[in-house]
């Protein structure tokens, strides 16, 4: 069987790091994929955000084929024409001053704590080699070894130490102990607006413009990483925006490169990227002309076609919609713009039971951390297709009810 096939294949040559669900994919379009086998699955996970404005957009695919047959990748040795207009649409949108392009999330997270802690020596007059950052306990910025330093998911991090030091986790959405958590030596506070691998963790309201005052008044960075929630996803261009504040700095990336290609940024105040001098980082693909012009396409879709809003009127809708479910496995039902996690009970059943239940009757998405399953469409998926989504989670969970 083919499906069986492939999966045999990918299992013998391919890191086992992920948990694949078994189905085979080899098409998309819009906010649809296709498997080997020609079925069909509406996609609610669009690889973990990355697929914002759904797969293969013609505008996107558009702008890549042109630009692949025009200029690719020459390095950052050289000035090029796509770089300068991508980053302006980006601060512009952030009201940030200046940006790094990079590739993946993970490489700007890298550059906010090299910043952070440049500036904590060079501004603040940290001493050196003391520099601390304040982190959110249950955070997920990427998978680099400083990354998952300043995790506190021991299946990220077991065996693979030394880590590097100097980071201390607080708990998430609560201000007060980031306030005793601040030393002479704290730099940044480096926090996802709204938790996204930790399983959609919307902190208090209020809790971003309360860490905003806490971080002023104590000369401490605000860094988002809004690598997830960012370009829409929440319903606003920027989580931030809900409560009306400005982060020091910011980092993209998923839907940036619109479902096309790594495309990512670290933007900041410039009194803080101006201290990253020549030599300070670089990375060869990092600000390709391909890349920006896939970003540039991607950023000028968000805001011309609104997708801000569409995602919060949709969004709430989708939330509403799944609230309404009574099932004796939810236990909490939560989320944002058109991002929700719908927590189960532990030991009934596992969210990926249900996760492979959905995928059986054509619709795709992925458990985290084993007891939440996420809700994450393309920003401009219908209404239809978001009930249709929505209406076979509701299906699974009626089927194992019954079941059981
Ligand atoms: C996905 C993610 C990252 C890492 O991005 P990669 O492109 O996988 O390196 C970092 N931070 C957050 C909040 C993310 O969701």
């Amino acid at each position: 069987m083919p499906t069986k096939g492939y999966i045999a294949r990918e299992n013998v040559v391919c890191f086992h790091t992920y948990e694949p669900l078994p189905v085979v994919l080899c098409k998309g379009k819009g906010s649809w994929l296709w498997d080997i086998e020609g079925k069909k699955y509406l996609d609610m996970l669009t690889a973990y955000s990355a697929v914002s404005f759904g797969h293969s957009h013609p505008r996107l695919v558009k702008v890549l084929n042109h630009q692949a047959e025009t200029l690719a990748l020459p390095s950052r040795a050289f000035f090029t024409d796509q770089l300068a207009p991508m980053l302006e649409k980006a601060c512009a949108l952030s009201g940030l001053d200046m940006g790094i392009p990079l590739n993946t999330g993970v490489e700007a997270v890298e550059v906010a704590v090299k910043v952070a802690r440049r500036w904590g020596y060079e501004v603040k007059g940290i001493p050196e080699n003391k520099a601390e950052i304040i982190v959110a306990e249950n955070n997920f910025h990427g998978r680099t070894t400083t990354a998952i330093s300043f995790s506190t998911e021991s299946s990220y991090k077991k065996d693979f130490g030394p880590f590097t030091p100097g980071f201390k986790a607080i708990p998430f959405g609560d201000a007060k102990a980031l306030e005793r958590a601040i030393t002479p030596h704290t730099c940044a506070f480096l926090v996802e607006p709204i938790q996204g691998e930790a399983g959609i963790i919307v902190p208090p309201k209020g809790y971003l413009k309360e860490v905003r005052q806490i971080c002023t008044k104590n000369n401490v960075l605000l860094i988002l990483d809004e690598v997830q929630s960012g370009l829409g996803r929440t319903g606003k261009y920027f989580a931030f925006q809900h409560e009306g504040i400005q982060p020091d700095g910011l980092t993209l990336g998923k839907a940036l490169g619109g479902g096309l290609l790594p495309v990512s940024l670290f933007l900041g105040r410039r009194e803080i990227t101006s201290l990253m001098t020549p030599g300070s980082h670089g990375s060869t693909f990092g600000g390709n002309p391909l890349g920006c012009a896939v970003a540039y396409e991607a950023l000028s879709l968000l805001v011309e076609e609104k997708l801000d809003q569409r995602s919060a009127e949709l969004g709430a809708y989708m939330l509403e919609r799944l609230k309404k479910i009574t099932s004796p496995f939810i236990k909490e039902v939560r989320g944002l713009g058109l991002w929700a996690g719908v927590e189960l009970h532990k030991n009934h059943i596992t969210a990926r039971k249900v996760c492979v239940k959905m995928s059986e009757k054509g619709v795709l998405t992925k458990d985290t951390h084993g007891t939440v399953i996420r809700f994450a469409p393309p920003l401009n998926v219908t209404q239809e297709e978001l009930d249709f989504g929505i209406d076979v989670f509701e299906e699974v969970l009626k089927e194992i009810e019954r079941k059981s």
